[in-house]
């Protein structure tokens, strides 16, 4: 039997970087991974940061990118960790018409909240994406977009924190959690227990499994993405890239019920809309996804969704035209049901907090999503960002 004062179950970017934070403040951490560190979502996301600056009053998804941001940019600037962050900026494309009106209306009400925001016409947009193609009516532009490499910078996190004292396990399974009569947990692994009084889950879309071994309801589901690549070659994209068409969809039909969250690129097996975001990694290679499809933990790539994604590319970037596909991938998202993520203490239990629900954009504020737990942890006070993301309002008893 190990004892730990925490338990960190996940080493995907949610564990890692609460596990970090954890160590950071002093405290005794353990972090479960039952594969390798980021051998899912966290390592095989598109590793696009999102952040469009704090605004005028700013709210939890401002503080999950901006402070994600910040930290990502220490973990390489002044940890020396190489994770490829560059801040790159981003351009979402918009085609002629209905899309253009959408983007004129956005960019004016994100401008109205104190965001940085601008929508370029084509060839202004062309002059810092010279590849887009003329046929777009333009593009709206994010200047404090970045990117990195996803597996690098998790790995960091991990690094990071065992550098700082905690205990980082790969290979360890946590197949059962029960508590104790002096309210500590016993995690069950198959070769191994440990005994914890603070359990953090970040299993990411494994999230709903975990809560049941302790009879409470997490409403996280595993949604695909999968994504393509082509083979390396010079620089061709710079920034990171995205379309308006899935966003312009479902601002006026977002979808989603008691039992499927919103925004997904298809309902009951159809595809409503085309998603897209992509960019050029370090090592030339040219990586697209967008595809949000809710089929359990069916992680096979489609063929068919991969091809619609990049045809879709093409008529934003059409030099892929003459590019072929030379390898695809997929992972599985954790999705909550009503689409806000799920972070904080889980009441119906002593010393339980989760740090999840981080959807598809989960990679870019999933480092300051583990500041915030690790503080809310350390100091055993909410942070106020959190209010928006309490579990309180979803989590449910299973008995
Ligand atoms: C194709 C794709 C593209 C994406 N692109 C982007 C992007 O560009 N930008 C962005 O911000 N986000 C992106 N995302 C979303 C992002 O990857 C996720 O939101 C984020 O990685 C979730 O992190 P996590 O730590 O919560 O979960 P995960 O990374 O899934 O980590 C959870 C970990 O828990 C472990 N685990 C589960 N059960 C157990 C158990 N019983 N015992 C021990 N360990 C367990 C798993 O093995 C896993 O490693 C993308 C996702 C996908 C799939």
């Amino acid at each position: 039997m190990t004892h730990s004062e925490v338990i960190v179950i996940g080493g995907g970017i949610a564990g890692t970087s609460a596990a970090y934070h954890l160590a950071e403040h002093g405290r005794s951490v353990t972090l479960l991974e039952r594969g390798e560190i980021a051998s899912e979502a966290s390592g095989v996301n598109a590793g696009g940061i999102g952040a469009l600056g704090w605004g005028h009053l700013p709210d939890l998804e401002s503080h999950l990118t901006m402070g994600s941001l910040q930290i990502f940019r220490n973990l390489q600037l002044d940890l020396g960790y190489d994770i490829e962050f560059r801040a790159s900026g981003g351009l979402q494309a918009v085609q002629p018409g209905a899309q253009y009106d959408y983007a004129k209306d956005r960019v004016l009400s994100l401008k109205s909240r104190g965001y940085s925001v601008e929508l370029l016409d084509i060839n202004a947009a062309r002059s810092i994406e010279p590849e887009l193609s003329p046929e777009l009516a333009g593009a709206l532009y994010f200047p404090l977009r970045g990117q990195a490499d996803p597996q690098k910078a998790t790995r960091a996190f991990a690094a990071a924190a065992e550098s700082r004292g905690a205990e980082i396990l790969t290979g360890w399974e946590v197949t059962g959690i029960t508590g104790t009569a002096d309210g500590d947990y016993l995690i069950t692994c198959p070769d191994e227990e440990y005994r914890a009084n603070t359990l953090v889950l970040a299993a990411g879309a494994w999230c709903r499994p975990l809560g049941e071994m302790l009879g409470i309801g997490i409403p996280i589901v595993p949604v695909r993405g999968q994504m393509w690549a082509t083979q390396p070659m010079p620089p061709r994209v710079f920034q990171g890239m995205s379309a308006v068409e899935s966003y312009a969809h479902w601002s006026g039909n977002p979808g989603g019920d008691a039992n499927t969250p919103p925004e997904l690129t298809h309902i009951n097996g159809r595809r409503v809309t085309r998603h897209l975001y992509g960019r050029q990694t370090r090592d030339g290679e040219i990586i697209f996804g967008g595809d949000r499809q809710m089929l359990g933990y069916d992680r096979m790539v489609d063929a068919g969704g991969v091809e619609v994604n990049f045809s879709h590319t093409a008529e934003i970037l059409p030099f892929l035209g003459q590019q072929s596909i030379s390898r695809t991938w997929s992972g599985l998202m954790p999705f909550p049901l009503d689409g806000r993520p799920i972070i904080g203490r889980i009441p119906q239990l002593g010393n339980l907090y989760i740090v999840s629900g981080l959807a598809s954009s989960g990679f870019g504020r999933g480092p300051m999503a583990g500041k915030l737990i690790a503080d809310y942890v350390h100091t055993g006070h909410q942070p106020q960002p959190l209010a928006e993301s309490d579990p309180a309002r979803c989590v449910t008893s299973l008995s």
